[in-house]
């Protein structure tokens, strides 16, 4: 059974990950025989599996795209999403809400505060896909970014990414240094002002008081925001947005802008017409790799 909690489980399977995302997704909405007769295959295979959906933190892209990804594939889904849909209201523990639903569903996707690491899951007999679990991890989120960078430069090596964001609290932050740790420079900035990222910093990444725009904005690949966590702390926020008109004439013509979404202040709304901005299509690539990601667990 495929536990999939932390980004670092991914990583041997990311390349595999990407062939097959890549292929679902140029050949998805084409009617090639091909591609209807292994339309065919995978809605056969999937026909009789479940996928459960528990959402207990607000949620709508990483739902909906997991959820599409599914019913895509020719699965069923049944879910539960907010606070009060769980009987964890009525004091269930993680675990037994776990082997409950494993008692009915083939998959099970699962968002909550508590962190997985803290649930033994040795007994859980279905697929388990951690989809956010409070401030650690959403190592899915992570596949999908790293997906769209790999579309823009093809390699996940030498890549300079400079990371905007709540660096302590970003679980989607966490998990793409988790993956893209070995062989990529990362320059951190954190919107709370921290001097750390706490313990999520990885060997080549280098923390920043400020952003020199003229000198690092021509240097990176990619910047990647994310908005401060603000349901998990109470904490000042800087002043920050990226994206004014000075900052794109500083960065580089070759240069991708992602955001994770959702979006608050730390990105200018204005620049949604740069070219270089990746946040519709990292949404859009996020249900094919779900896809995949089912795809392969089902069949290896
Ligand atoms: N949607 C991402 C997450 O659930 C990013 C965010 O909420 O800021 O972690």
């Amino acid at each position: 059974m495929a536990k999939i909690l932390n980004a670092s489980d991914l990583r041997s399977h990311l390349g595999g990950l990407i062939e097959r995302t890549d292929y679902i997704q140029t050949n998805y909405k084409s009617r090639t025989t091909d591609e209807m007769v292994y339309r065919k295959t995978w809605k056969w295979a999937f026909k009789d599996q479940f996928m459960g959906a528990i959402f207990g933190e607000p949620s709508i892209r990483t739902r909906w795209s997991f959820t599409t990804a599914f019913e895509r594939l020719g699965g069923k889904v049944v879910s539960s999403f907010g606070p009060g849909s769980t009987s964890s209201e009525k004091g269930e523990s993680l675990y037994d809400m776990i082997m409950t639903a494993s008692q009915m569903v083939e998959f099970l996707v699962i968002r909550q505060s508590e962190h997985l690491s803290t649930v033994d899951l040795s007994k859980v007999n279905c697929h388990i896909i951690n989809a956010g679990d409070g401030n650690n991890e959403h190592p899915t989120q992570a596949l999908l970014d790293a997906y769209t960078i790999w579309r823009e430069f093809k390699r996940f090596e030498d890549l300079k990414i400079l990371i905007i964001g709540d660096l302590r609290q970003s679980r989607a932050i966490h998990s793409l240094l988790r993956l893209l740790c070995n062989g990529n420079k990362f320059y951190l900035y954190d919107l709370r002002g921290c001097p750390d990222a706490g313990g999520w910093e990885t060997p080549n990444s280098e923390m920043l008081e400020g952003i020199n725009r003229k000198e690092l904005l021509p240097e990176v690949d990619v910047v990647y925001l994310n908005r401060a966590q603000l349901e998990r702390h109470k904490g000042e926020v800087n002043d920050f947005t990226f994206g004014l008109p000075e900052d794109l004439k500083y960065l580089s013509e070759k240069a991708i802008i992602m955001n994770p979404g959702p979006r608050r202040e730390e990105m200018y709304r204005l620049a949604d017409e740069d070219p270089r901005c990746r946040y519709w299509q990292q949404v859009e690539n996020g249900m094919y790799i779900r896809m995949a990601l089912f795809h392969n667990i089902l069949w290896e």
